[in-house]
């Protein structure tokens, strides 16, 4: 990576304990994809050439919940699907993370039926909500660095008993869309 170039060999760097594993926590955070719908297709295009997740070190989808740290709900949780959710987030180790992706994994979305949770935060604690339907891989990247922001700083709250509390991060929009390519205005001849 260069840093053999840039110092001598025989070199020696001291540091603390906590500041080398949260420098390797943040960068290999590994996600568990929860991907339901629409939401997972850009969860799919993150990791993908052109966005590149892989330039954060949080591109290696985890489908096993013992291997991962970091759940990314993407797309609408049916109250069927809630116990499967729950079961998986349990099964991660500790330190963990979740990410609610897009509006229907926040609040339900477009979807106000008796069928589908409206916000998963009711089931499980979220950290970081980006919004969005769907939300633009950029926004993604940005919740995932707000979490290896926390983590470089070893900054999770936690309640007088010592539980881990939720950060309740959520993400603004920074995606100005393009001007259409062509004119779309309804009624002209
Ligand atoms: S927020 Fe929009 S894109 Fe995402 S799952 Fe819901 S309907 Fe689909």
């Amino acid at each position: 990576m260069g840093i053999e170039a840039a110092l001598p060999t025989d070199s020696i760097l001291t540091t603390q304990f906590h500041r080398v594993s949260n420098w390797a926590r943040r960068s290999s955070v590994w996600p568990m994809p929860f991907a339901t719908a629409c939401c997972g297709i850009e969860l799919m295009a993150t990791a993908c050439s052109r966005f590149d997740l892989a330039r954060f070190g949080a591109e290696v989808m985890r489908f096993s919940p013992r291997q991962s740290d970091l759940m990314i709900v993407a797309g609408r949780v049916s109250i069927k699907t809630l116990p499967v959710l729950q079961r998986i987030y349990m099964q991660m180790a500790e330190p963990k993370w979740v990410i609610s992706m897009g509006a229907c994994a926040s609040t339900g979305g477009v979807f106000d039926t008796y069928a589908v949770v409206q916000g998963v935060d009711q089931f499980i604690p979220v950290d970081v909500y980006v919004p969005g339907c769907p939300p633009r891989p950029e926004m993604l990247i940005e919740g995932i660095m707000a979490i290896q922001k926390i983590i470089d700083n070893e900054n999770l709250p936690r309640d007088p008993d010592g539980k881990r509390l939720p950060l309740q991060i959520a993400v603004q929009p920074n995606f100005q869309p393009a001007p259409q390519p062509v004119d779309v205005s309804i009624g002209a001849s």
